[in-house]
């Protein structure tokens, strides 16, 4: 188990564990037997994170009352709206019999736009007997409102690479492509190729650029990944000494021409898109929203 993994399980038996934890890991089954271990940490009768005490089975049985496994259930491969619904309204109980209500919803990035911002209003106003474990291959794919109310457990940390060498951005782009099943090299092509675009735009004020970039992020394979890659390089570079960038010249006069908050703006726009796509929304429309909010006048 990952120094992570056991850091969480302790804070977890020893209680003033964080009320909203997004797992985040390439092995859905490892992320989803950490969740269990936590609800058992969390309701476990001698304070261990699974023994034979009658709170521990029934988690393991997947019938204890308190904790909930909520997953996609439709075709869509959706957690949908109502299933949501049902976690709010548990989320506002008390516990029938255990010390904490423990909901996990697997894959957490499996929501509509509905259901995420339903689940955001519990996570702003959470009650002291409830915790949240939101599942995730990366976080990326998860609102970023969602994201700054949430506490993030990297459960591959300890499998970092040499590969790793080089600036933090690149080491962040091949980290969450291995994490995502997805080509380390497509992801730092399109950051590449992102970064030339926002620099052409900011250099000469050249808007086909980010329609450019908009459609070279919408026409990729895995269009949800290419997403959250384009919201990662907009949030780097808000936030991102340039040094630390793919490319530290280009970084530095993005920085200097297009504001921060109205890049973080363009990426929280393009993570809600993640969520009206699952919608069938149109990809290249989406990002062209959020291209748009760069080019926004103050
Ligand atoms: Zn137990």
């Amino acid at each position: 188990m990952s120094t992570a993994a056991e850091l969480l399980l302790a804070t977890a038996r020893r209680g003033g564990i964080h009320h909203s934890i997004i797992l985040q890991g390439s092995s859905p089954d490892a992320l989803r037997a950490l969740a269990i271990s936590v609800a058992r940490a969390l309701n476990c009768f001698n304070g261990t994170s699974g023994d034979s005490c009658i709170a521990c089975q029934k988690i393991d049985r997947g019938i204890h009352p308190d904790v909930h496994l909520v997953s996609v259930s439709d075709e869509r491969k959706l957690i949908s709206a109502e299933q949501v619904r049902g976690v709010v309204t548990g989320a506002s109980l008390r516990p029938y019999e255990g010390r904490s209500k423990v909901f996990i919803l697997d894959p957490a990035d499996a929501t509509s736009i509905t259901a995420a911002n339903a689940l955001l209003k519990t996570l702003e106003e959470p009650a002291s007997d409830t915790v949240f474990l939101l599942l995730t291959r990366s976080s990326d794919l998860l609102l970023p409102t969602i994201r700054s109310r949430s506490q993030i457990v990297r459960i591959d940390e300890s499998s970092v690479d040499d590969s790793d060498a080089g600036p933090r951005q690149r080491s962040r782009l091949r980290r969450e492509a291995r994490a995502s099943g997805t080509d380390p090299r497509h992801a730092e092509a399109l950051a590449t190729s992102l970064i030339d675009s926002l620099d052409r735009y900011a250099s000469q004020k050249e808007t086909a650029a980010l329609l450019f970039a908009a459609a070279a992020v919408a026409s990729a394979d895995d269009e949800r990944q290419s997403i959250a890659i384009y919201a990662g390089v907009l949030r780097d570079l808000a936030a991102l000494d340039p040094a630390e960038s793919l490319d530290p010249v280009k970084a530095a006069r993005i920085q200097g021409a297009i504001p921060r908050e109205r890049m973080l703006a363009a990426a929280d726009l393009a993570v809600r898109a993640l969520g009206r796509l699952v919608v069938n929304a149109d990809a290249r429309m989406l990002v062209e929203q959020s291209v748009a909010a760069l080019a926004r006048k103050n």
